[in-house]
């Protein structure tokens, strides 16, 4: 299943008609939020059905297809029963601070034709031209976005998979100076995309304009997740095996504030783990403990640690002498974490990774041409009985 955003073309009678509905839709959220909050006693309450049963025949009142407004009330349901599960919060209303933002429509689509795609109870609606993928489109939801109105199709079709150009294996570990170091020494400087904008957004801000706001938020957001799509598959292509350090970002985020959300490290690591699989690549995330403070080429455990060793970036290990730069080191024991130190590798092939060779960087295999030439071996001749 993937997923393709149309970016529409509205007419202003559409746009209105969408406007009331995000209006309506907004009184059947809150109403289903409450209902089930007044309603459940320890966690038992409405069956799905049971619940949409409650506003049947309110769509044609409402002027609302009727499985939107059941799709209004299957996500109202499913962040109750999130929240009863210990999952996630308590569900929030929506009102002029917490606004709604999308219109769900849980029947599959036609395939568009040209630019043009039929929406239920909206007719045809225009979009800027783009490509899609062969394949049933499952179901979609409008999005209201400060740029304007997009339609998200999610579309029964498999993900592509990533051409591989080399079949190394990298520790990545990510941080907030550089903003992703290799274990192969290369380190990928921090593009900074909300301080250059900072400037721009205070004044905005303080000329109190709420929709230039909302609109730079947008592009910042856009810019952080081209970059992570860009640098994502330039490491799929490169690698078969990822090794990430997985850090505690609740805690990070409380100590640091927007320099973890505006790194999108979270997001990076999502999209490696999904485009890892779909291209036949191994993701592997490990936790970070220990992986500044041991030195890669002994193991000892001489590197800084805590706040106080934060500004350490260099270092020498008090056991075995060699120098370190402290990103590129735990990059390196995030490898080993991941795949087995090298002596371990030589000692014994780690289960479920392939063997690889004792390194020196990316190793240049392909893995299609491996496969074939073991298929091709010829097959062994049993010895003529005597
Ligand atoms: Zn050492």
């Amino acid at each position: 299943m993937i997923q393709r955003q149309l970016k529409l073309r509205l007419h202003p009678s559409q746009e209105r008609h969408l406007h009331t509905w995000l209006f309506q839709l907004t009184g059947v959220w809150n109403w289903a939020i409450r209902t089930i909050e007044q309603d459940a006693k320890d966690g038992i309450y409405y069956t799905q059905k049971d619940f949409h049963n409650l506003l049947s025949h309110h769509g044609r009142k409402l002027g609302i297809p009727s499985h939107t407004l059941q799709g209004m009330l299957d996500t109202a349901y499913l962040a109750w029963a999130r929240c009863f599960k210990k999952l996630a919060k308590k569900p929030r209303l929506k009102g002029q601070r917490n606004k709604l933002t999308s219109i769900p429509f849980p029947d599959p689509f036609k395939a568009p034709a040209g630019t043009h795609v039929l929406i239920p109870s909206l007719g045809h609606v225009r979009f800027h031209a783009q490509a899609l993928p062969a394949g049933l489109l499952k179901s979609g939801r409008i999005i209201k976005r400060a740029s304007g109105w997009s339609l998200c199709l999610c579309i029964d079709a498999p993900p592509n998979a990533i051409p591989p150009v080399a079949a190394g294996a990298i520790g990545i570990d990510p941080g907030f100076h550089t903003l992703l170091t290799l274990s192969t020494g290369e380190k990928r400087a921090h593009p900074h995309e909300l301080r250059q904008t900072e400037r721009r957004l205070g004044q905005a801000q303080r000329g109190d304009r709420a929709r230039l706001v909302a609109r730079l938020h947008e592009r910042l957001a856009n810019q952080r997740k081209d970059r992570n799509h860009t640098l994502s598959r330039r490491l799929v292509a490169e690698n078969r095996v990822i090794v990430w350090s997985k850090d505690n970002a609740t805690g990070l985020a409380r100590a640091f504030g927007k320099s973890v959300a505006s790194a999108a490290h979270a997001q990076l690591r999502g999209l490696l783990s999904s485009k890892c699989p779909a291209s036949g690549r191994q993701f592997l995330a490990v936790p970070s403990r220990f992986s500044t403070k041991t030195c890669s080429a002994c193991g000892s455990l001489s590197g800084p640690t805590g706040y106080a060793g934060l500004k350490v970036r260099q270092w020498s290990c008090a056991a075995c002498g060699s120098a370190h730069d402290r990103d590129v080191n735990a990059a390196i024991n995030t490898l080993h974490a991941g795949v087995g130190t090298p002596h371990e590798r030589r000692r014994k092939a780690v289960p479920g990774i392939p063997w690889l060779e004792p390194w020196g960087g990316s190793t240049m295999v392909d893995t299609h041409a491996a496969a074939s030439t073991v298929r091709e071996q010829p097959q062994k001749i049993a010895p003529a009985p005597v």
